[in-house]
Formats: C-alpha cells, sequence, structure tokens
C-alpha cells in the first residue's frame, strides 16, 4: 500500500476531456478550457467528486439471488443457499437476466470493473460476457471448476472443466475489454488433478488471470489440511498446482501464516479483502496491515463478495473495511488509503494499472460522480468539511448507492442517478 500522502491527488476545478473511450487531457479547468473546441459538450458536474471507476476484486454474479440468507457459516451456507442458487444458470436466458441485473447494480454503485465468479456452467460466463461486451465495461470473469464435493448437477470434471475453460479463454480473454480468469471455487472442490489442469491452462495462456478462495473459515481450513495432508499451508495447496502467481486473486486470506505472506509477496498476487462477508459469515477479521507491511508488501483489493457480502457499494465497504482494521490490529484505516484500495491500488494489483483506477492521459474513461451531500445526514456532516479530502471519510461510513451521481463507461454515461 502507498503511504497516505501518495494515495490522493486533487484538482479543486477540474476538466477531463475524453476521445474514443480514453481520457486525452486533465487537469485546471482554466488551464484546459481555451484549448477545447467550442463543438465538444461538457458535462458538468457541480459539487461533486470525480473519481476514477470502482475495482471491486472478488464478487459471484450468480449470487445476487440469494444475498441476505440467514443463520450459517461458510460450509453449510454454500450447501443450503448457495448450490441450489447456482444450479439455476444451467439455464442461459436465466443466467443472462441476472448478468444484465447485476451489472446495473454495479455500475449504479460506480463500480467499473470487477473480477467475477460465474458458475460452473460454461454459459454463465457467455451470458455475464455478452452483458459486459454491451455496456463496454472492463471485466475479469471465469468458469468456476469445481469436480467433487459439489452437488451433481452442479460439478464438472477435471477434463470437461479444462476444455470448457479453454474454450471460453479463447472466446472471451482479451475480446474488446473483457478478461478471462481460470476459477477453481477452492481447493474443497477441486481435486489435485483439477487445481493441477487450472495451473497448466495458466502456463498456456500466461496472461489470464486467476481467482480463487484462500483461508476464510476454520471449518474450512481443516477440511483443506484433511483434504491436502502433504501440503505446507492451504496457500501452498495453489502453490504446488501452479497457481499462485502475479495474476492470481485470493479471496479473503483471513487465516494466513507469515511464510504465507512472504511467499504472497514474492509471487506478486493479490488478496481480495471482503469485510462484509466476513462479517456477515463470522469468518473473521482480515489483518490488513499485516498483508501490507512495508518489508514485505502484498498486493490487497477490496471485494465486496457478494451473496455472502452484504451490498455492492464500494463506499459501504471502504466503511466495514474501516471497522474491521479497528478491530484486527493497531493501525486504522484512513480514508484516502479505503479510496486508493479501491481504485489505483486495485489496478496495480491486478496489473491493469496502465488502463484503469486513475483519472490521467491515456487511462480508459472510467469514472464515477459522487456526490457528498446524497442524504440529508451526508449533507449535514460534509457542510462542515473544509476540503475534499475531509469529505472521504463521512462518505464511505455513510454513503451507498444513493451517493452515487452518475458512472461513466469506456467514455461514455452509463447511469445517472434519477
Ligand atoms: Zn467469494
Amino acid at each position: 500500500m502507498v503511504a497516505p500522502e501518495e494515495s490522493l491527488s486533487i484538482e479543486e476545478d477540474g476538466l477531463i476531456i475524453m476521445e474514443a473511450g480514453r481520457i486525452t487531457d486533465c487537469g485546471p479547468y482554466a488551464a484546459l478550457a481555451p484549448k477545447l473546441d467550442k463543438a465538444v459538450p461538457v458535462t458538468h458536474y457541480p459539487d461533486s467528486i470525480i473519481s476514477a471507476g470502482f475495482i471491486d476484486t472478488h464478487v459471484h454474479y450468480p449470487q445476487m439471488p440469494a444475498i441476505a440468507s440467514w443463520g450459517q457459516q461458510l460450509l453449510p451456507w454454500l450447501e443450503q443457499y448457495i448450490f441450489p442458487t447456482e444450479a439455476k444458470f444451467d439455464n442461459s436466458a436465466y443466467a443472462e437476466a441476472i448478468a444484465s441485473a447485476f451489472l446495473d447494480e454495479l455500475l449504479r454503485n460506480g463500480t467499473t470493473t470487477a473480477a467475477v465468479y460465474c458458475t460452473v456452467h460454461a454459459q454463465s460466463v457467455d451470458a455475464f460476457f455478452r452483458q459486459s461486451e454491451k455496456r463496454g465495461t472492463r471485466m475479469i470473469a471465469g468458469k468456476v471448476l469445481m469436480d467433487r464435493n459439489a452437488p451433481d448437477n452442479l460439478r464438472d470434471t477435471a477434463k470437461t472443466g479444462y476444455d470448457d475453460s479453454t474454450a471460453l479463454i479463447q472466446r472471451w480473454h482479451n475480446k474488446g475489454r473483457q478478461l478471462y480468469a481460470v476459477t477453481p471455487r477452492f481447493a474443497i472442490t477441486s481435486t489435485p488433478e483439477q487445481l493441477e489442469m487450472a495451473g497448466d491452462l495458466l502456463t498456456r495462456h500466461p496472461d489470464v488471470f486467476m481467482q480463487t478462495h484462500l483461508a476464510e473459515n476454520m471449518d474450512e481450513m481443516k477440511a483443506v489440511s484433511s483434504l491436502f495432508p502433504d501440503s505446507a499451508s492451504y496457500l501452498d495447496v495453489y502453490a504446488q498446482a501452479g497457481l499462485v502467481g502475479a495474476r492470481s486473486i485470493f479471496g479473503h486470506g483471513i487465516y494466513l501464516q507469515e511464510t504465507d505472506f512472504q511467499h504472497c509477496h514474492h509471487a506478486g498476487c493479490t488478496l481480495a479483502h471482503c469485510p462484509t462477508s466476513n462479517l456477515f459469515l463470522g469468518s473473521g477479521l482480515f489483518k490488513l496491515f499485516d498483508a501490507v507491511r512495508s518489508d514485505r508488501p502484498v498486493h490487497v483489493g477490496l471485494g465486496t463478495d457478494v451473496g455472502a457480502g452484504t451490498t455492492l457499494s464500494m463506499l459501504g465497504t471502504m466503511g466495514e473495511a474501516y471497522k474491521v482494521s479497528l478491530m484486527a490490529g493497531a493501525e486504522r484505516l484512513q480514508a484516502i488509503q479505503a479510496f486508493w484500495l479501491a481504485t489505483a491500488g486495485a489496478a496495480e494489483a491486478l496489473k491493469l494499472d496502465t488502463k484503469i483506477g486513475r483519472i490521467a492521459s491515456g487511462m480508459e474513461a472510467d469514472l464515477c460522480i459522487l456526490d457528498p451531500a446524497a442524504t440529508p445526514q451526508l449533507a449535514q456532516r460534509t457542510a462542515h468539511c473544509q476540503t475534499v479530502q475531509d469529505m472521504l471519510f463521512p462518505l464511505m461510513i455513510l454513503g451507498d448507492d444513493r451517493s452515487v451521481k452518475a458512472t461513466w463507461v469506456n467514455g461514455k454515461t452509463v447511469y445517472e442517478r434519477p
């Protein structure tokens, strides 16, 4: 994580010039406005904060219908609520409808890029990418691999999982703004053979991502150590299969040891911190400031992890990450660090920092327009803020989808608050 003073740059009265989906210039309005051709349309957002679009590093689109399901921790929650929900995605039309609703909901929350789990069904991935392509969003997604410890109607085999993933990579990876992630759900639901074949996919397609879950819940930890008695740690299960690299995104990482953090640091992989999910499922507290320790920093992004998470709002997620930081250790997450984790930090972690995550010349034009006075409560709280920076903390504690005035993707408005 960069130093707080390096995580934010503010232009009080700024102008962003975009053309063909990219930012071509940005800076002080007074300096740039005279250069602008009179025919160029200008959209004005007074009393707003224009941020780079938010990046959600861990979320499951098919689980949206099962959000807020009562009473279970991770493993029984999967069995009771999630597997029956995901089973419906063998139906393309259903998948398409949920993918469409999910993407609209992301955009309504100012999120313009996400790392998304689909289901075991290849058609769930096609549906998602088709809907993303329609909106012009830069998305990372993949077919879940799951060949054991799951219901019959949600299992693939090592071979079919491999073949389906290969076809999906060929169909979607780098097609426009779409990016593929090889997606074994987690060590419990994949045989060693399937994990190895996932590793083989990464060797054959070195620029695709890999996403999975890691060290989220104590019962999960126990199950993994009994399924893989020869592994030194949970992370080592993935390492032995060749799944720990610079484009690997691990959801959670609550129960990691020092040697795991060192391994992550050297591999350059990313941990997706999902505070609302970790609280909702009673999983535990992620030690953010241990992960990013300056002598061996590990990349961290923020994730909503819906359906275990309770909101698709990255503002709400930042607010919960702050509270978890208070409970997990001595250091407290600052607002500017939280905004950095949700934008530039996530882009850097995902190796997409030349494309997204900042408002700068040459970047793809994905923006989120925030209203610091969106509700009466926010308005009274931010009215006496002296600077834009002072507004960020109340915004992440009190803000949600209502705080998003508009969202731009690829240089176009894709959402405007009614
Ligand atoms: Zn998850």
